[in-house]
């Protein structure tokens, strides 16, 4: 297996992880904490408007946009928990109070929409979404387990997920493991089955080794082992495609003649107004791990309108805006270990053009636990009791 590159060494876990569910929510600083899986970023205008008034009613008044394309509800009220299950019960987006923390599905930006893939990667999302959740051993895989099913326009396969499928031709699929090519190959029709498969491989290695890993990559020769379970490779893995630092904004045609809008949310705030807006302009909306939103299926006469909207909600359509440069942690008052408040001080040093190191990408912290940082080059902007230092790569 001497083809699979290695990644960086990782820690070993000594428990399970708790990262936050709906039901399994997180009790932060300023409440209680509620994470959405939105498997491919996928979300119906009224499963938005469910989530809209779920955020008035029991949280804050906002989503906040994930890395993986996830949402959150923050400031719930002790209890908020059943209420807001039921209510997402009730919008389908919540299919199995077993599976959901393992939910974790990014799929490629406008897939099957816009030209760039091979294939249409919705089915997959589908698939894998409903396998996943119908097998009662895979709830057992950590909430941090993260699937990446990518086109071959290349946009989330280099994001470092667990599992993967990457089309490399029309007819032909890798599989990736641990954020590398595994050597496996499949036809699209077989490909949700052998990430299921892998799934399930990476369970049983986990096992087998004893571990409490929360990744693949973080067992010992993860990749090379999952993929040996799953019948080896037969090919060469090649290297995956870099992740994207930001994702594309603006304008895009569709292939149906139709028009996507992709706009960025500021770091990934969407209001619930917000929210009603988007759910009001399209059908269906696509999340993306750059924090943005996709508006897609728009016809011709309703472009500069929606956009236009957008816009005076505070949606940022240019790429050369400085918003796309940066993301930021929670901070206060979410978290107790913050020691700034990390959004307010990063709007500041947008709105007045003081970002440091202007130009590059940077994501802003309050301790160096620097969650939420983005894959690839990027800056950090990390509070400490003096102020911020800023550390590049
Ligand atoms: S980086 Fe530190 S301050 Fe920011 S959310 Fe994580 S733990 Fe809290």
């Amino acid at each position: 297996m001497s083809s699979l590159l290695p990644l960086p060494s990782a820690p070993a876990r000594e428990r399970a992880d708790a990262c936050p569910g709906a039901l399994q929510t997180h009790a932060a600083a300023d409440g209680g904490l509620a994470r959405v899986r939105v498997p491919g970023g996928t979300l119906t205008a009224d499963q938005l408007r469910t989530l809209a008034a779920a955020a008035r009613d029991l949280g804050n008044g906002h989503l906040e946009l994930t890395s993986r394309g996830n949402l959150q509800l923050r400031g719930l009220p002790e209890g908020a928990e059943a209420g807001l299950g039921d209510r997402l019960a009730a919008a389908g987006l919540l299919p199995s109070a077993t599976h959901e923390r393992v939910r974790n599905v990014l799929a490629s930006t406008l897939s099957g929409r816009t030209p760039g893939g091979h294939l249409d990667v919705r089915p997959w999302v589908r698939g894998f979404d409903a396998g996943l959740s119908g097998d009662p051993l895979l709830a057992g895989l950590p909430g941090r387990f993260l699937a990446t099913l990518d086109d071959g326009r290349g946009d989330v396969a280099g994001l470092h997920g667990d599992v993967g499928l990457l089309a490399l031709a029309p007819d032909t699929v890798a599989l990736t493991l641990g954020g590398v090519d595994a050597g496996l190959r499949a036809r699209p029709a077989d490909a949700v089955a052998l990430a299921l498969a892998a799934a399930r491989a990476f369970l049983a290695e986990r096992a087998a080794q004893g571990s409490a890993a929360w990744r693949l990559a973080e067992l010992a020769d993860g990749p090379a082992r999952v993929a040996a379970r799953l019948g080896g490779p037969v090919a060469a893995g090649a290297p995956l495609p870099a992740a994207p630092v930001t994702g594309p904004v603006g304008a895009a045609g569709q292939l149906d003649g139709r028009t996507a809008l992709l706009g960025v949310v500021p770091l990934g705030r969407l209001s619930a107004d917000q929210a009603d807006l988007l759910a009001r302009l399209a059908a269906e909306v696509q999340l993306t791990p750059w924090r943005s939103v996709v508006v897609p299926d728009l016809a011709e006469d309703d472009v500069d309108d929606a956009a236009v909207e957008l816009h005076r909600t505070g949606i940022v359509f240019d790429e050369a805006s400085p918003w796309l440069q940066v993301t930021t942690c929670a901070g206060r008052p979410g978290c107790a270990r913050s020691l700034a408040d990390v959004r307010a001080d990063a709007t500041a040093a947008v709105t007045t053009r003081a970002l440091p190191a202007d130009g590059a990408r940077q994501h802003w912290v309050g301790c160096e636990r620097r969650c939420g940082r983005p894959q690839g080059r990027v800056v950090d902007v990390v509070a400490t009791p003096t102020g911020y230092r800023i550390e590049e790569d």
